[in-house]
């Protein structure tokens, strides 16, 4: 035996993630369809799920799901280049560059595949990444695995990037951004990103996996509503459209060389027919008028739920419907999430190194399903929580 029992080669490293009380564990969750969830046996109403459109429980999604189960069985059995690219991919895709308005479209398996794949094949040597500091893992772990620089801004904030994009001497310059950040609710300006980008002739790419289904026309994304069209527009499919996967839209060109070059499409086995199937059903509801109801529903339920956070004139507005609640400290941000849960209010605490050193906090995400009565006892189960955490000690405001 190379070690005793109680003392294992990551024994000190777990002992270190306890210490910093940053240890974590995957919760028991019984899941519902819609606005509530059980975790650990605890019945609560679910601030923290990106099911932000409700259509996880739609019938027609499951329908379309067990009639691609039906007719092409459990699994696609090879990756897409080999014998795994079914009707129903090709199907998926012809319908996400139409919507998008892109002469194609790539489908990948999960979000955190096509970020690292497409900015690991796009950036290759000679090449320069500009990213933002706050993006997501996903985007951080492509640009690593680039052969690209990568030179990181200040979060939104423009002058820094223009300063990066003013240095010459490479191949390719591609700016890399989320348009409504996960872990901060919010919006790149993507008006202003996209003329940077322009003047200084570098590529655009946006992750819109957290406005995709929920912001602009037919749900296409904060750069649709921005009236902006990136080169590279990159959406998931398992939040808003409550299934899983990924996408990206753009040129026939772009789709072309990813297909050939990328490596998390090349050597994997390719996403599920049902569940490419299943995301179909749920972008053709996206793009229809139920869509436009159910992300008016969102943002009536997203001012809703900042009034009730900050009552009286005057009360303030967010920028989505993604709302971070900073707490500061990662101890007290798990005794306040665990004390909403305690009251029936599921929302997630969430620590470093999901978020930087010192921001811990509580993620609240609407949903269109949340009932007026659900996001009053969200607010005030989260003031009697909060009332644990000295208010000197918080390092922002409830809702900021
Ligand atoms: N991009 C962003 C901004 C995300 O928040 C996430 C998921 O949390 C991903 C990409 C990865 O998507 P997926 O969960 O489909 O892997």
């Amino acid at each position: 035996m190379k070690y005793s029992t109680d003392e294992t080669p990551w024994t000190a490293e777990l002992e270190e993630l306890r210490r910093a009380e940053l240890y974590r564990v995957m919760p028991s969750v019984k899941q519902m369809p819609g606005r509530t969830i059980a975790v650990n046996g605890k019945a609560a109403i679910n601030f923290s799920s990106n099911n932000y459109l409700g259509l996880a429980g739609h019938p027609d999604i499951a329908q379309a799901f067990v009639d691609c189960v039906t007719r092409y069985g459990a699994g696609s059995t090879a990756s897409r280049l080999i014998a795994g690219n079914t009707e129903s991919h090709r199907a998926l895709e012809s319908f996400i560059a139409a919507w998008k308005g892109t002469e194609a479209a790539l489908v990948f398996g999960s979000g955190y595949q096509a970020n690292v794949g497409i900015l690991s094949a796009l950036g290759g040597e000679g090449d320069l990444i500009v990213s933002d500091e706050l993006n997501h893992a996903s985007i951080i772990d492509g640009c690593r695995l680039s052969k690209a620089r990568v030179m990181i801004y200040p979060h939104l904030n423009l002058s820094g990037l223009e300063s990066i994009l003013r240095s010459s001497g490479f191949r390719r310059r591609l700016v890399v951004t989320e348009s409504i950040f996960s872990m901060d609710g919010d919006c790149a300006p993507l008006k202003e990103i996209d003329y940077l980008c322009r003047r200084w002739g570098a590529l655009l790419m946006v992750d819109e996996a957290h406005a995709t289904g929920v912001r602009g026309p037919q749900g296409q994304g904060l750069a649709a509503e921005h009236g902006v069209t990136p080169e590279i527009q990159m959406g998931t499919l398992g939040k808003a459209a409550g299934t899983s996967g990924a996408y990206v839209a753009g040129s026939r060109a772009l789709v072309d060389l990813l297909t050939n070059k990328c490596r998390s499409l090349i050597y994997t086995t390719a996403a599920p027919p049902g569940i490419v199937g299943a995301a179909l059903a749920a972008l053709k509801i996206i793009a229809s008028p139920e869509g436009d109801r159910r992300r008016a529903r969102l943002k009536e339920n997203t001012l809703k739920f900042y009034r009730a956070m900050n009552p009286g004139p005057g009360g303030l507005s967010g920028p989505s419907h993604i709302v971070p609640v900073r707490i500061g400290d990662s101890r007290k941000t798990v005794r306040v999430s665990e004390a909403c849960l305690e009251q029936g209010i599921f929302a997630h605490g969430i620590r470093f190194p999901t978020v930087p050193e010192g921001t811990a906090r509580l993620r609240f995400t609407l949903m269109s399903d949340h009932t007026k009565e659900d996001i009053i006892m969200a607010a005030s189960v989260l003031e009697n929580a909060m009332s644990m955490v000295e208010p000197t000690e918080r390092t922002g405001k409830i809702c900021l």
